[in-house]
């Protein structure tokens, strides 16, 4: 494995690496890699000939009183686990070399699409996901790009932006892996007491409890949504951000459930804020 630190130097090993036809896959990461990001890039060898990775804290999809600065960091450690994984390109710039003119001026934003959900919490978030994306996509031109659906809403806006922009990568995108006891995998994870982790629990109970009265059959999604608000209630030490029922393409909330219709979670554990969602037709996803 190789380790990159420079668009320049990734540019040129990914043009000697293509000759011959070979396919990339790339697995965009903010680092601090769990089994969940290490899924990704199984998935990535699958689907091309070369796997790349990248580690790069965004500061862009980050707000003021967000945890840019305590993000969790172990570039060692990482290596360590993408190396072992097979990971062919390490590509892991300083902030300095992906933003060199500070913050740009020219951005990716998907009105509508990225002011639900969490982007109404979290204003600007989405445009700077899209906007890093797409340079890492200009970076990387890969083949492949490999997302996980526990960042389900930025799935959605990621696949809009390579239809609407005629973007010539195919995206994947891999179902939640989690914790034995259900747990969502996160970087932030970490963040947790003991105490917090056991709490923390509660949100995929609430999802899953929402999906299974689905699945025996309410289709109203007010019922289904007080399924998923029962299970907070017992648990007064969670503040609920957002509990929503919606669309999976436009994100909208719906009155009538499907199999295809996302439960989608933000809530904060402590301080520790922690999003999570199922699609209803995948109970005990
Ligand atoms: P992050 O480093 O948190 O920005 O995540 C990088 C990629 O890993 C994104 O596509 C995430 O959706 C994906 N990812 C993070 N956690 C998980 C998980 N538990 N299961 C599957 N994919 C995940």
């Amino acid at each position: 494995m190789q380790i990159v630190r420079t668009r320049d130097e990734l540019r040129d090993v990914l043009n000697g690496a293509r000759a011959g036809g070979r396919r990339v896959a790339f697995v965009p990461t903010m680092g601090y890699l769990h089994e969940g990001h290490l899924r990704l890039v199984d998935r990535a060898r699958q689907l091309g000939d070369i796997v790349v990775l990248s580690i790069f804290v965004n500061p862009l999809q980050f707000g003021p009183s967000e945890d840019l600065a305590s993000y969790p960091r172990d570039f060692d450690r990482d290596a360590r686990l993408a190396h072992a994984r097979g990971v062919d390109f390490l590509f892991a710039p300083a902030v300095e070399e992906m933003y060199p003119n500070g913050r740009p001026l020219v951005t990716v934003t998907a009105p509508t699409l990225s002011d639900r959900l969490c982007g109404k919490y979290r204003p600007g978030h989405f445009e700077g996901v899209l906007t890093v994306v797409n340079k890492l996509f200009n970076i990387v031109r890969p083949d492949f790009a490999v997302f996980g659906r526990k960042d389900f809403q930025q799935v959605v806006l990621v696949r809009r932006m390579v239809e609407d922009l005629d973007m010539q990568v195919i995206i994947d995108a891999l179902p939640t892996v989690r914790e034995p006891d259900g747990l969502a995998m996160s970087s932030r994870n970490t963040y947790l007491s003991p105490d917090e982790r056991q709490r923390a629990l509660s949100i995929y109970r609430a999802i899953t409890a929402g999906a299974r009265v689905f699945r025996d059959g309410e289709t109203s999604a007010a019922a289904i949504l007080d399924a998923v608000r029962a299970v907070f209630a017992a648990e007064p030490d969670i503040v609920v951000q957002y509990i929503e029922l919606v669309n999976p393409r436009t994100l909208d909330p719906v009155t009538t459930a499907g199999p295809e219709d996302v439960l989608a979670v933000a809530a904060f554990v402590g301080r520790t804020r922690l999003i999570d969602n199922m699609t209803l037709g995948d109970a005990g996803a």
